[in-house]
């Protein structure tokens, strides 16, 4: 019999993180960090992993270094910016919940953290606990499966909220609820991994009952998949010489919004005919097909190419560097269709 999860555990935690957590760049050791820092970091790791969030928290930080700064950053400086990093909407609730804030600076609780442009329940608890040590749990998807695994949960941690908040509550110390909160994800993203759960070396393996009996591996149970669907489209990557790509922007709202793209059509079924939308009447070649996996659909564009002997003015597009930062989708397109175009002389 193991003991269930108790402050005891949470204790265990601690001493393993101040020994073995992970060293990152927003993240401060014993005290309040700067909660720009910390809440610029935990919008930016929803849904992208810490490897890739790096590089754009440390651009960011040397641009923007504060909230006031990051505030009165243009739109499209901004977008640029985080090009590469996905879910475009967080970009854009960035600024919004930059420009509410700045000046009267960051609410202190997560009650009122919630409030802000794209802080949700997971972002609100673990800015109020490890920038200003409010002790409120913190669940992220490393935690649920932490918890899952401690108290063998029987359903999938998305249905049981509550059952995996009060795990996470009972093994809160009373002292260092941001580090608790660290040392969690932590636990969950180098001991009790997805695949290979290191059950030898777990600080909290005295309280984890699937440890117990060998079952780490059938936790979290997982909600039964959706089916994904199935997008077409086409694009069309139009090249002028001085190394200029014809881009436009997609609308504010929606998958991508706001972001540069090659002009081409909507995306669901096979387009009847391509060529309806093409930017501009030219001579296309064909450039083979792209694919790229949305959370909820895959997306297969056809890419048609063409050269023209100058940049010309087209309704709805801009000339840009083919160098200018844009979506990973985009970059695909944009490398599909200028490998088939010849270099200039
Ligand atoms: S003992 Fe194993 S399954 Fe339990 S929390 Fe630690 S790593 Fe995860």
């Amino acid at each position: 019999m193991t003991t269930a999860p108790n402050q005891s555990a949470g204790m265990a935690l601690l001493e393993w993180y101040d020994r073995h957590g992970r060293s990152l760049p927003w993240r401060t050791r014993q005290g309040e960090a700067e909660p720009y820092r910390v809440w610029l970091s935990e919008i930016m790791l929803q849904q992208t992993t810490v490897a890739a969030v790096i590089p754009y928290f440390e651009r960011f930080t040397a641009r923007w270094p504060t909230v006031e700064a990051l505030a009165a950053a243009e739109d499209d400086d901004l977008m640029t910016a985080w090009a590469g990093l996905g879910y475009y909407a967080r970009a854009r609730n960035l600024l919004a919940c930059a420009r509410t804030v700045a000046g009267q600076g960051f609410p202190r609780t997560a009650d009122s953290l919630r409030q802000l442009p794209g802080v949700g329940a997971y972002t609100s608890s673990a800015v109020a606990a490890i920038a200003f040590g409010e002790r409120v749990p913190v669940v992220d998807g490393n935690v649920e499966r932490v918890v899952s695994r401690l108290i063998k949960l029987g359903v999938p941690p998305k249905t049981a909220v509550a059952t995996v908040t009060e795990a996470v509550e009972a093994m809160l110390p009373d002292e260092r609820p941001g580090d608790f909160a660290q040392a969690m994800m932590d636990l969950g993203a180098t001991i009790c991994t997805p695949k290979s759960p290191a059950c030898g070396i777990c600080p909290i393996r005295g309280w984890c009952a699937a440890a117990a009996d060998g079952s780490a591996l059938d936790y979290p149970k997982k909600l039964p998949k959706r089916a994904k669907k199935t997008w077409h489209g086409v694009s069309f990557v139009v090249a002028a010489p001085g190394g200029r790509v014809l881009m436009r922007k997609r609308p504010p709202k929606g998958l991508l919004g706001g972001m540069l793209e090659a002009p081409g059509s909507a995306w669901g079924e096979i387009p009847d005919n391509p060529f309806a939308h093409a930017p501009l009447a030219a001579r296309w070649s064909e450039a083979g097909s792209i694919n790229h996996v949305f959370t909820h659909a895959d997306l297969t564009l056809s890419v048609f190419t063409a050269q023209l002997p100058r940049p010309m003015p087209v309704k709805g597009c801009e000339w840009y560097c083919a160098q200018t930062p844009v979506a990973t989708l985009t970059r695909k397109v944009l490398t599909r269709g200028l490998a088939t175009l010849t270099p200039e002389p």
